[in-house]
């Protein structure tokens, strides 16, 4: 079966060509960064009509690249929820329009799915069970995967998301937005023990996260540093390693602690965090320190991409699911309230 997937949940307009025998055929990511930048963050009605403008063009790129027309299509996948809503509409409204014209099914996928299953597209895929880190610009969360749609959460963040907090930490710091990457970069020439920073609710028993105390601390820590208002290079590194240290090892305690509590060992990392490369190398260790594995998308499958929306879309479409011909989109949507899928026809 092949499958058009459509990514419009917030600033990356996302497509894609998956096979279920073949795999991934080609994808596009277009991003809107620059689009924001000046504003510091993501504004809905702009990202809604960028996505108009780019969709369609990139569907084109997508197909020629895979040497096929809209006729070989079996079926269209698009991002359903959560997200912002109007960016939401644009993939969903064009999804299945498109379907209907072409006469294929159409089908809405949970962008937190998608993301979780990104690591299904690479080589040597883990097996179910798994634990998921998912770790976003809008989500932390640990989740017991069971199989598709078979999601019970473990844990997640109490207040900022993971991909949040860099990012507002990286603003502080005077970093273009998203500050993760940028962030990330810094740290690596910085001394990642000169700023004591605290690993929240590590020293409680749960799977919670909380990341707002990390932001405070970074926060005086420039105050207590800036010369009139100033960071000298260095400070600066010094504080995006500590920073970055802080996260990457709460994030690896709490995994760890998952893994133990349910005696699974194969961790995957999926969302924007999961690009990060002291939190890949950190949760190898932990992962081997408990004889297991883990597992993660390519960096460029870790963000917001179609391949994924594409490849969850198949599954489910596969087992006979089908979107309704009224076009619907759902902002808030807890991933645990999805429908299990119990088997994939694959004929
Ligand atoms: P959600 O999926 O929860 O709706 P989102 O789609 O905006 O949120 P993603 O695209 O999965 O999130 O990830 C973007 C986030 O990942 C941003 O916060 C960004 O700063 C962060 N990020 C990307 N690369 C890195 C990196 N190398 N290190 C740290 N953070 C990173
Ligand atoms: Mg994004
Ligand atoms: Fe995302």
């Amino acid at each position: 079966m092949r499958v058009l997937g459509l990514e419009t949940s917030c600033d990356e307009t996302g497509i894609a060509l998956y096979d279920s025998e073949k795999g991934l055929l080609a994808h596009r990511v277009y991003s809107q960064i620059a689009l924001h930048a000046e504003y510091g963050g993501v504004v809905p009605e702009l990202a809604s009509r960028d996505h108009v403008r780019k969709a369609q063009p990139l569907i084109n790129e997508v197909m020629a690249e895979a040497g096929m027309t809209l006729s070989d299509l079996d079926g269209i996948a698009y991002t359903c929820g959560p997200g912002l809503v109007g960016a939401l509409l644009v993939g969903a409204c064009l999804g299945r329009s498109l379907a209907w014209a072409l006469d294929i099914p159409a089908l809405g996928v949970h962008h937190m799915e998608g993301h979780l299953l990104a690591p299904m597209l690479e080589d040597n895929p883990p097996e179910f069970p798994f634990i998921a880190l998912l770790v976003s610009g809008g989500h932390t969360q640990l989740v017991q995967v069971d199989g598709i749609g078979r999601y019970s959460l473990l844990g997640e963040s109490l207040d900022d998301a993971a991909g949040e907090a860099f990012d507002k930490a990286a603003k502080m710091m005077g970093l273009p937005y998203p500050g993760g990457p940028a962030l990330s970069k810094l740290a690596d020439s910085g001394d990642d023990s000169r700023f004591k920073f605290p690993r929240p609710m590590t020293d409680r028993p749960g799977l919670d996260f909380s990341f707002s105390g990390l932001k405070t601390f970074t926060r005086t820590t420039i105050l207590g540093c800036a010369v009139d208002g100033v960071l000298a290079e260095q400070d600066k590194a010094d504080i995006a390693a500590g920073f970055q240290a802080a996260v990457v090892d709460t994030l690896a305690i709490k995994c760890k602690r998952a893994m133990k509590e349910t005696g699974i060992n194969r961790l995957i990392i999926a969302g924007g965090v999961g690009a990060n490369k002291r939190l890949r190398e950190k949760l190898r260790q932990t992962a081997e320190s408990l004889k297991g594995a883990v597992y993660y998308p390519r960096p460029e499958l870790c963000t917001d991409n179609g391949a994924m929306i594409a490849y969850a879309g198949t599954q489910r479409l596969l087992a006979g699911e089908r979107a309704e011909l009224a076009v619907s989109v759902v902002p808030r949507w807890p991933m645990t309230e999805l429908a299990p899928v119990e088997r994939v026809d694959r004929s």
